[in-house]
Parts: C-alpha cells; structure tokens; sequence
C-alpha cells in the first residue's frame, strides 16, 4: 500500500502486553473502529511493548483472541503486518533514536544522570517543604563531567523534555471541546535502558503509522500537552484527539484487573457473555441509546448501527459506571435472540469445559443438546449458567446426583406423589414418537395431561407441591427446565428409572 491509499482516517488502539488483557482495551477498540469504519478508513493494532518489566509473553496472543471474539477486526498489526511494519515498539526501536537526537541537537531535551535515589530525596523535600514536585534541573546545561562531580550521579543517563515556561496547556478534544492540562514535569523520553517511553514513542509511531486520530482514555489527557510540544519541535502534524471516559467501578474509582474480575476481558468469555452483548454494552457505557423512529430509546443495537450515525460530540465525557446488571440484561436478550442452532453451539464449549459433554459429542448428543438448549434459552443469563440445568440429560440415571437442598424440599407426601406419577407415566405409551401438541404418545402434553389427573386430581395435591418430587426425581436439583418437556426429551425408559431409584430412596 502506498501513502496515497490510505483512507482518509487512521486510528489505532496501542494496548500494553503487560497481563490479560483489560476491558478498557476493548472499550477503546470499539469506539475506535465505530468512527474508522463510519469514515472508510483504516484500523490498527499496535502493540505497545516497550515497558520490559511489566511485560508478559503470553498477553499479545490474549488481545488478538478476545478482540478478535469481539469481532473486533484490525486492518493493520503485528499478526497481519501491512505498509507500517513493524506493529510491535520493541521492533522498533531503531524508528525512535534519530527523534531523540533530534530533540538534543535542537536543545528541546537534555541528559539527565541523576540516581533513581537522589530523585526519591528530591521528591520527598519538595514535599515536605510543600513544593510543587518536578525534576529539579539539576543536569540541565552540564556536560557528564560536570555532573559527575556532584552527588547523585549514574552512569547511563536518561533524555528528558526542557518544558518552556510558556508551555500551551490547552488543546481541542473531540469529545470535550477546550482541555486544560496541568504543566507537566520535564518528561523522560528515553530511558537508562535506551528504550524510548511512551511519551516519546507513541508520538513518533502515531506519526510514522500516519494516525490522524488518537483516541484513548482520559487518564492521557496530562500527557497530551507533552505530545503536542513533541510534535511541534519535531515539525510533525499533531493528530486530533478524542479522551474516552474512564470506566469506572461502582463506588466511581476506576475499573483496575486488581480489584475487579470484570476488568478482565477473559473474564466475560469465562462467564459466557455474548461477545455481541459486551459490545452492546460497551457502546453503552459512553455513547447514548439510538432513538427509534417514535423518539423511544432503543438500548440493544448492533455495531452496524452504531458506526452509522457515529458522532464524537454524542459521547458522555463523564466516566460511565460499569453496571454489570445492565450486561446481564443485555446478555438475556441476546440470548434469547440467537438461532436455536447457534445457540446450543455457544454451549458446547462450557458443557466441554465442565464435563457434560465430551471433546466429540455424538450426533445423538447434538441433537438431544438441541431439545434441551430450547428449554433453557429463556432462563439463563449467561452461557456457564446452562451447565448445571444441561447436565442431568447427559448422566446416566444412576449417576445423577440429587442435591441436598431438592431432598430436604421433597416433603411428607412425596413417596406417594412419587408412586402415582410412577404408575401414570408407566402407563403411557412411548411406541410412537408423539405427535406435536397431541395427547397420546411420550410426549410434554401427554405426560402433562397424565401427572395432572393422577397427582393433583387423583391425590389432591397443589401443583406447585405434586410436581416437585419428579421434578427433583428426574433433574436432581430444586429448580430445572420445564418439567414435562425435560420428561420428554429424557425419554420414557429413563424418566421411570429416574422416579424409581428416588422413590426406593425414600422407602
Ligand atoms: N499503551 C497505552 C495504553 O495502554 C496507549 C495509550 C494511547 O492510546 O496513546 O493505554
């Protein structure tokens, strides 16, 4: 690709490998790609390496597999490669020296020796004397010998900024028109270890990778000043901005991996949340619901609707609560939406990881996984929740475990509730398959229709009481899918097998 295919916008999401990957990743990416795909342009993943020491080797395969879950899709980056290669920074390093050198030619920065312990001193007295804290230039203008002379010196120095007192600390956002920032120290831009830092880095990537938009959260908005000067002493064209809200927790303090499971990406795969859900749900957070043609709001969209009439004036600048119950609402729907194929698919890989079903369901399995994945779409809310109501079809009637709970609910009536649904059921015929909505045959109206009129007509029993002990017979558990339709689906021979053993339990 030459310069001049390039869409008209360029916008990246430049996450740090540093640990699974964060939810504000994927927050960031979608606000990203909402704008890049309204505009035709391109979307690039960079991967922002440079910080050795919080590195992990695993995380960068972790951000493309849970954006890409999301379907969150990339045009350029580090496993695709495309015409700015090298999407990794620790590949490439050799782009950020010449910038540097640059800078200290031009007297815009300035090698700094000091020890990390004559900095903490610093720090503390301006402290203590309740001084503004900053680097207090003690380097500035001295060759290494000159420095050298005095306390505090190391041998690898670092480059740091030479803020101008005239520093211009406002700058148009996107989002929040007019910014101030506070004036900033004299920034590091190269370390002891010769690694550019961020600052540095990110302006010179956005650069070269010809970012035209930068969109990140708001915890950059004090740096930007430092990128603007960047810009401005290197003679490059500064991109627009847009600061995304934070996340934030309940009690509004930021969302940290630390203290909250859900600022892990992996998480919500974990807990099986729609990767469409979180999306939905992500848009949320910042972005207003769309408006239906009557004015009503509509809270559920997909990204094609979001990029269409996407606006960055529309988003909140204040940080969004990260309100899981509205994920949990979204997700129902959702689920409640899918094809009931595409549902019970969604399932396999919780039903494989918690045992119920194997590596290699058999077609008999699929199919029975089927039956049940309709008894349940309405009565979950995420897709682990399906393994405890899923497993009592896939265990042998012998093996299935009644709970503690289902058996000290059983009450006093339950052996005789448990002989006469025995005695009903095993009258019934299971010969023929059962007709759809007919009474004859194995099938939920008729062995609805049976266990009515022999538990609450023939014993004179409540519903609610008559249906619990085969209930709690069949499934093991207090509450279950539709009953008559689990009895169904589980079949004649192992509906008796399964109301027998309880029943012998019980004698
Ligand atoms: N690596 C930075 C982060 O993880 C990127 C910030 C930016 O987008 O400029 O937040």
């Amino acid at each position: 690709m030459t310069k001049e295919k390039l869409g008209p916008v360029r916008l990246r999401v430049a996450p740090s490998p540093t640990g699974d990957p964060h939810v504000g990743t994927a927050y960031m990416s979608l606000f990203n790609l909402a704008f890049t795909r309204k505009e035709g342009g391109q979307f690039i993943l960079r991967i922002e390496d440079t910080d050795r020491a919080r590195f992990r080797a695993d995380s960068e395969q972790q951000v493309f597999d849970t954006l890409h879950w999301l379907g969150f899709h990339w045009d350029e980056g580090p496993d695709i490669g495309g015409p700015m290669a090298p999407y990794r920074q620790s590949e490439r390093l050799d782009t950020y020296a010449p910038y540097a050198a640059r800078l200290l030619a031009d007297g815009h920065a300035y090698y700094c020796w000091c020890s990390t312990e004559r900095l903490a001193q610093m720090r503390e007295e301006q402290q203590k004397n309740k001084q503004p804290t900053g680097y207090d230039r003690l380097c500035y203008g001295k060759t290494r010998e000159e420095r050298a002379a005095l306390p505090g010196f190391t041998e690898t120095p670092v480059v740091r900024m030479l803020i101008p007192d005239d520093v211009e600390l406002t700058f148009e956002d996107l989002i929040r028109g007019t910014v101030s920032a506070p004036r900033p120290d004299d920034q590091v831009v190269v370390k002891a270890d010769g690694f550019p830092t961020y600052h540095l880095a990110v302006v010179v990537d956005d650069h070269e990778m010809a970012i035209t938009h930068v969109v990140r959260g708001e915890e950059w908005i004090s740096s930007t000043p430092k990128h603007l000067l960047l810009y401005k002493w290197l003679g490059l064209e500064a991109p627009k901005f847009a600061h995304m809200p934070l996340l934030r927790n309940l009690d509004k303090s930021k969302i940290s991996k630390r203290k909250n499971p859900a600022a892990r990406l992996t998480w919500f795969q974990e807990q099986g949340y729609l990767p469409e859900a979180l999306g939905n749900f992500l848009a949320l957070l910042a972005y207003p619901p769309r408006q239906d043609a009557e004015g009503n709001d509509v809270e559920v969209f997909t990204f094609e609707e979001f990029k269409d009439d996407f606006d960055w004036r529309k988003v909140n600048p204040v940080g969004p609560i990260f309100d899981l119950k509205k994920l949990d609402w979204l997700n129902g729907v959702y689920i409640r939406d899918l094809e009931i194929g595409d549902f019970a698919h969604r399932l396999l890989p919780f039903l494989t990881k918690d045992g119920v079903l194997g590596d290699n369901p058999s077609l008999g399995e699929l199919a029975r996984l089927r039956s049940v994945a309709e008894l349940i779409q309405t009565r979950i809310v995420t897709l682990a929740e399906a393994t405890p109501l899923v497993a009592p079809f896939f265990v042998a009637d012998q093996a299935l475990e009644i709970a503690d709970d289902a058996r000290a609910g059983l009450g006093d009536d339950a052996p005789r509730v448990l002989d006469a649904a025995l005695e009903s059921l095993g009258a019934l015929d299971d010969t023929g398959t059962g007709v759809l909505g007919s009474e004859s045959g194995w099938n939920a109206p008729a062995i609805e229709a049976a266990l009515r009129s022999a538990l609450i007509d023939g014993l004179g029993i409540k519903a609610k009481l008559a249906f619990g002990p085969p209930r709690t017979a069949v499934s093991g558990a207090r509450i279950s899918p539709p009953l008559f339709e689990s009895m169904e689906i589980l079949g004649k021979h192992s509906t008796i097998a399964r109301l027998r053993r309880l029943r012998e339990d019980l004698a």
